[in-house]
């Protein structure tokens, strides 16, 4: 078990993850937060761009499920249930709890499985601890209140670390 921050890789944007770059991981199943990590907080619907991502992961036989900590049930629900997919709610993150009820779900092991979210306290730590792939997106809509501002500047080294081993290639 790994207590590491760090994520694997860091994309701007969740549709930059693409099914050819899961496949040529290995991955089988993605596991992935919801709240600004694949839309704002008080997006009610997923949209057109979100439903295409996941119909093109799909097409490539890659299961994707939604892990989130999310406590108010309802909107998750309805969003999970417009966009038709597979949800593990109140995950606990850094709890590896969601991760492996996902993983039992899929009936998919944690070498075939990546995490995508956009936080390091949360999701990279529970991804890692769980022994996943670590992906990570800048939030949807950006650092807005006062304390995510503290958070961003908080999660800057672990980003900056992961973007030079990256460029070193690992
Ligand atoms: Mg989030």
């Amino acid at each position: 078990m790994s207590l590491s921050l760090t994520p694997d890789r860091i994309f701007d944007r969740y549709t930059q993850i693409t099914p050819e770059y899961l496949k040529q991981q290995g991955i089988k199943l993605l596991l992935s937060d919801l709240d600004f990590t694949l839309a704002a907080k008080s997006t009610r619907r997923p949209d057109d761009e979100l439903r295409k991502w996941i119909a093109e992961l799909k097409e490539n036989d890659i299961q994707f499920m939604i892990v989130s900590n999310n406590r108010s049930g309802k909107r998750v629900t309805e969003f999970c249930a417009d966009l038709g997919v597979p949800y593990e709610g109140h995950a606990g993150k850094p709890s590896t709890r969601g991760l492996e009820n996902g993983m039992k779900r899929a009936n998919v092991t944690r070498d075939h499985t990546a995490m995508l979210g956009d936080k390091l306290l949360t999701d990279m730590l529970a991804a890692n601890r769980a022994g996943v792939l670590a992906l990570m997106v800048e939030p949807v809509g950006g650092a807005v209140t006062a304390w995510q501002k503290v958070l961003h500047a908080l999660q800057e080294p672990f980003k900056a670390l992961c973007r030079s081993r990256c460029r070193r290639g690992k």
